[in-house]
């Protein structure tokens, strides 16, 4: 019973801190209150959890339900509840059974780096009414922030856009989301060897991106260490993954290009049609 008593009142407390979030996002920034409202049209619930771990947020799709880490403080939940309600409006699965390596990898990226985008717009936005919030994620990405602020004020796609692009450049956080990945492959959440096209990764994720960049380096390379897990799962399970689209990272320098070279082919076929 007191327990319950107990149980309430945090429940109540963690009620009132989240309006309060939800209404200093509105307040602060454009961005913010378009994809909250968005998100509340939606019927999306917001809630704080005391189990993320490392984890400042995350949307759970299959219950429509972005859930906060209770033990960040406020400056970066501001700009993470935008971030989590740009995943609410990513309608687009990386782990569906048909999915190829390559897909479940693009797509994984791509939203991320389109939810990044979206809070670098909104921590610009917050220096205003919200510096510390701004503060933060700019301090714990500088290069995103950087090349946001110089399109910002003329061409927010354009800021986006290059916001987006820059996400790309942090291996640690590549890492971290490829190792996601090799985790759901290895867990069977997907398998096939459907390739997501680039006009739907615009279209279904971002479409202030040019096509064109999901052939590009920096979208499509892997490390040595994400090859080789792939390469460990293949010779235990007995199935076949494809890593052909990949440029691979060996380290020191060195990057191995793609055996299937999209982008390259593309170039070489506009080149002789001119
Ligand atoms: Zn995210």
């Amino acid at each position: 019973m007191l327990q319950d008593v107990f149980l309430d009142k945090k429940e109540q407390k963690n009620q009132a801190r989240m309006n309060d979030l939800i209404e200093r996002v509105c307040d602060a920034s454009k961005t913010g209150k378009t994809l909250l409202e968005d998100a509340k049209a939606h019927d999306v619930k917001f809630l704080f959890s005391d189990s993320l771990g490392c984890v400042d947020g995350c949307y759970k799709a299959d219950k429509n339900t972005i859930l906060i880490n209770e033990d960040r403080p406020d400056e970066q939940l501001l700009t993470t509840l935008v971030h989590e309600a740009r995943h609410a409006q990513q309608k687009v699965f990386a782990y569906e059974p048909e999915n190829s390596l390559y897909s479940a990898v693009a797509i994984t990226r791509a939203k991320e780096a389109d939810a990044t985008a979206y809070q670098c717009a909104a921590a610009f936005e917050m220096r205003g009414l919200e510096l510390d919030a701004y503060l933060d994620f700019a301090q714990l990405n500088p290069e995103i922030m950087d090349a946001y602020v110089d399109y910002a004020k003329d061409n927010k796609d354009k800021a986006l856009c290059e916001a987006f692009k820059h996400w790309y450049d942090t291996d640690v956080t590549l890492q971290t989301y490829d190792s996601r990945v090799l985790t759901c492959l290895e867990f069977g959440d997907f398998g096939g060897n459907k390739d997501v096209k680039n006009t739907d990764l615009c279209k279904n994720i971002a479409p202030y991106m040019d096509p064109e960049f999901f052939n590009s380096k920096e979208a499509l390379t892997i490390s040595d260490k994400t090859e080789k897990r792939v390469r460990d799962f293949e010779e235990k399970s007995g199935k076949k993954v494809s890593t052909s689209r990949f440029y691979i990272d060996k380290g020191n320098g060195v990057v191995k290009n793609p055996e299937n070279n999209v982008g390259l082919r593309k170039k070489i076929s506009q080149m002789v049609q001119r």
